[in-house]
């Protein structure tokens, strides 16, 4: 014989109890089958006796469109010359709900007794319906009343069976009756005067446990709406993949701490009996499922099964002198919780005996704080224990497996995947059996932490990086492009799935919608009618939505945004910069940058402030890190700049040329960063401090060519008076023409010092062959001290920015 339980949701209406039906009828075997309520209806039954005790008439609409759910789900199971038995049975047990609500209205009081009476209803009339609708097909049942057979004491809500009486209650009544098949209400028991129980909310699985236990079944089938127990919740991590096979133990471990799919204290007497557990999925009845047994299939290459949670947790702590060495205290404290059905969800004591630490429901809490300080009432007033500290607002995450035991560095790669991600833990307990570790979280974070933990152990080569793009024009929209076009190859070649969740410009912001990235075939369409952009509000949104392996992109060269980098590296959101104003503001807030993200695990990147897509700074700091001292820096750093000397001989204004190179796109919106020297100040002083100089922007010389007058009036006063002042400009030229020489734009860095300036070039320097807006970079360092390190190219434009960009952004996956 075996025993087939069906949840809520596959009895959730007439279309899917036919399906049930039809699993149930493709059976040969002689077979007890254990329904829940249709779907979503302990909920509102439970709605509607908490306001009728509330005073809320709504209570009786809440009443009446259960009661048109159920009559609609029977008419459209039975053939009309069927209905009247069934339709007259719903009204009948819905008047006499009715009945007791309207008393709970008037008594403005739901005991518990009152509310599992009120909730049994559901599993009532689900059976009945179902009983109906096999009894119309012809299908030869009885209906078993599990009130009558399960025997609990009167804990209501929540009430504990006597199996001794039950077991012999059911096998009475199976191995009495002619019958193969029979039909049973989950969830509902009854205690010793004949008062409806319950089993706890999801009961129904542990109904069909225990008739499978004493009946000896064969096998227990739990049918639900996914296939099997799987690696994680699918309703957060889209990649769990169901679990072929896994123990008692390790089930129980993983319904324990939050798996909903199983309703926990189902595992404990399927394994006594050492009955065969599966669990199938009603709306995909071929595909295997999971099979729950005495061992897990030995040939899974995972160390670890699963990945659970559980909200609304509490952390009690116990501290205080008083503690130490003294026996007895754990007792005292676990009794006092005792003695109000506190249940204890997790323990744990720190080796110095100075504090015990233990996570409840949030629900409990406060009944919890009230009994711990009334048992240490003493200890408290003498000063040797401090009150109980409740903290509320917290969820267990836990790592599931068997297997664990017999391997190391578990703990620390799960300690490593959360910190890495910002995920802070407040308590940790791994169970004697090494088959699960848990950690106390925050509960905004718990999202993220399982999808973290899934990607570590069970996508080890499979990340997904959240960027949010600040700044969407010429950078920006190649950046989008770039990584529209790359996605399937990251994917495919490195594994890493790139999701662009949010962009903005400086007028609207976009950000992708639950769980989702935004579309980048139309995200231009999205973004003009998206939100108005405010700053604030995109930094609380990336915040607030905490995905993994976030990335803030900067490409913008506004300060406004500079300013935000740490509040978002103090959540562990890395920082990708184009805008090169943090990194070249004062020292102090460079630094200040660089230990927040490496006191939160994020990175800081601005490759490109040097050099656009050329590696610069990273061959810097590969030098550096494998030992090597820089002796000299010499550069030409502005793409603009080299772009105008390399584009100026006097034939067109000097004013045109530099029209024509912010036309190309090299310039800073303002061009004159450019022209007057400080784009190449703050280049060389980021090489600098990269080099391990501690130096600000007043340390460096600027022997600039500009006259003054540019630099007064708006961008376009600038560019006439660089008409004004062509003469100038020419003079410049025809100086180092006569020499033979080039103008190039030099900065450089030797002993602390820093300076840029116009320089003539002769024909045999290295910076003599450098066309178009090419930079080049000579490292001198101990291993390079007379033959430099170069590194020379392209140096400014939006594609090879972009594409820089994009790299610092892999760079943030690899790590
Ligand atoms: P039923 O009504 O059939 O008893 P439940 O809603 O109680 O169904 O349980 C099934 C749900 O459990 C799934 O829809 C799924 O969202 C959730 N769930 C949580 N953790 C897991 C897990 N590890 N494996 C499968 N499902 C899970
Ligand atoms: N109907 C009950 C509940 O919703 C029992 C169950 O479905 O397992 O909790
Ligand atoms: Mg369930």
């Amino acid at each position: 014989m075996k025993v087939l339980k069906f949840g809520g949701s596959s009895v959730a209406n007439a279309e899917n109890i036919q399906k049930v039906v039809a699993i149930v009828k493709g059976n040969t075997e002689s077979q007890i089958v254990v329904v829940s309520a249709l779907g979503g209806v302990t909920d509102l039954l439970i709605k509607a006796g908490t306001l009728a005790e509330q005073s809320e008439e709504f209570y009786k609409e809440v009443l009446k469109q259960l009661e048109t759910k159920h009559l609609d789900t029977a008419r459209a199971l039975l053939p009309v010359t069927h209905q009247s038995s069934c339709l007259s049975m719903i009204k009948q047990h819905f008047n006499e709900l009715d009945e007791i609500c309207n008393s709970v209205f008037y008594l403005k009081e739901l005991s518990l007794r009152t509310k599992d009476r009120i909730i049994s209803f559901g599993e009532m009339l689900s059976s009945k319906i179902i009983a109906a609708y096999m009894q119309s097909l012809g299908i030869a049942h009885e209906w078993l009343d599990s009130r009558k057979l399960i025997k609990t004491n009167s804990n209501f809500g929540f009430a504990a069976v006597n199996f001794s009486i039950t077991n012999d209650k059911i096998s009475y009544a199976v191995s009495s009756s002619g019958n193969q098949l029979f039909l049973a209400p989950g969830f509902i028991s009854s205690d010793e005067q004949g008062n409806t129980t319950t089993l706890g909310r999801g009961g129904s699985d542990y109904t069909a446990a225990i008739f499978a236990a004493a009946v000896h079944a064969t096998s227990l089938e739990i049918w639900t709406d996914v296939t099997g127990m799987m690696t994680a919740d699918p309703r957060w991590v889209p990649n769990a993949k169901t679990i072929a096979a896994t123990s008692y133990q390790e089930a129980m471990e993983l319904s324990h701490f939050g798996a909903k799919v199983i309703y926990p204290p189902t595992i404990q007497p399927v394994m006594q009996k050492n009955i065969p557990t599966w669990v199938k999925n009603t709306f995909a009845p071929n595909e295997a499922g999971t099979v729950i047994g005495s061992s897990a299939a030995a040939d899974e290459a995972e160390i670890i099964t699963g990945i659970s949670s559980i909200n609304a947790i509490a952390l009690l702590s116990l501290e205080g002198s008083g503690m130490v060495g003294i026996p007895g205290f754990s007792k005292r404290l676990f009794e006092a919780l005792a003695s109000e059905k506190i249940n204890v969800i997790l323990i744990t004591q720190s080796s110095s005996e100075h504090s015990i630490c233990v996570a409840v429901n949030t629900a409990d809490s406060d009944k919890a704080k009230l009994a711990v300080d009334n048992a240490f009432e003493i200890e408290i007033a003498q000063g040797k224990l401090d009150p109980l500290k409740v903290e509320k607002d917290l969820s267990i995450i836990a790592l599931v497996g068997d297997k664990m035991r017999h391997h190391t560095g578990i703990a620390g790669r799960m300690f490593d995947a959360l910190g890495k991600n910002g995920v802070n833990i407040r308590a940790i307990a791994q169970g004697s059996s090494e088959r699960n570790i848990s950690a106390v979280i925050a509960g905004n974070d718990v999202k993220k932490a399982v999808n973290v933990l899934h990607e570590a152990f069970f996508e080890t080569t499979y990340k997904q990086l959240n960027i949010f793009i600040i700044g969407a024009g010429n950078v920006g929209s190649k950046l989008i492009d770039q990584v529209k076009q790359q996605q399937p190859f990251l994917l495919e070649q490195l594994n890493l799935q790139v999701r662009v969740t949010g962009i903005s410009n400086s007028k609207k912001m976009l950000f992708a919608e639950n769980g989702n990235a935004i579309d980048l075939a139309n995200w231009k369409a999205s973004l003009d009618a998206a939100d108005a952009m405010d700053l604030q509000a995109f930094v609380t949104t990336v915040i607030e939505k905490n995905l993994r392996n976030s990335v803030l992109v900067d490409v913008t060269a506004n300060a406004g945004v500079a300013a935000v980098y740490g509040s978002l590296l103090a959540k562990t959101v890395s920082v990708v910069a184009c805008n090169k104003i943090a990194a070249s503001s004062s020292f102090e807030s460079y630094l200040k940058l660089k230990s927040l993200a490496k006191e939160y695990n994020a990175l800081f990147l601005f490759e490109t402030n040097v050099g656009a897509g050329l590696p610069v700074i990273g061959t810097l700091n590969d030098l550096r890190r494998s030992g090597d001292k820089v002796i000299k820096i010499q550069a030409v750093l502005s793409g603009t700049l080299n772009f105008v000397f390399n584009n100026y001989n006097g034939t067109k204004p000097f004013t045109e040329v530099v029209r024509q190179a912010q036309a190309e796109g090299y310039t800073e919106p303002d061009p004159r960063l450019d022209l007057g020297g400080t784009d190449v100040m703050r280049k060389i002083m980021i090489l600098a401090r990269e080099a391990g100089e501690q130096i600000e922007m007043d340390d460096i010389t600027n022997n600039g060519f500009l006259p003054q007058s540019c630099f007064e009036g708006t961008v376009e006063d600038f560019y006439s008076e660089m008409g004004r002042q062509e003469s100038h400009f020419r003079k410049l030229y025809d100086e180092a023409a006569a020499k033979n020489c080039k103008l190039k734009f030099v900065a450089q860095f030797e002993n602390g010092k820093a300076s840029v300036g116009l320089q003539h070039i002769p024909a045999d320097s290295d910076f003599y062959h450098l066309y178009g807006k090419d930079n080049i970079v000579l490292f001198y360092t101990q291993r390079y001290p007379e033959q430099p390190l170069v590194v020379k190219g392209a140096g400014a434009g939006a594609d090879v920015t972009a594409s820089g960009v994009f790299a610092d952004i892999i760079r943030v996956a690899r790590v």
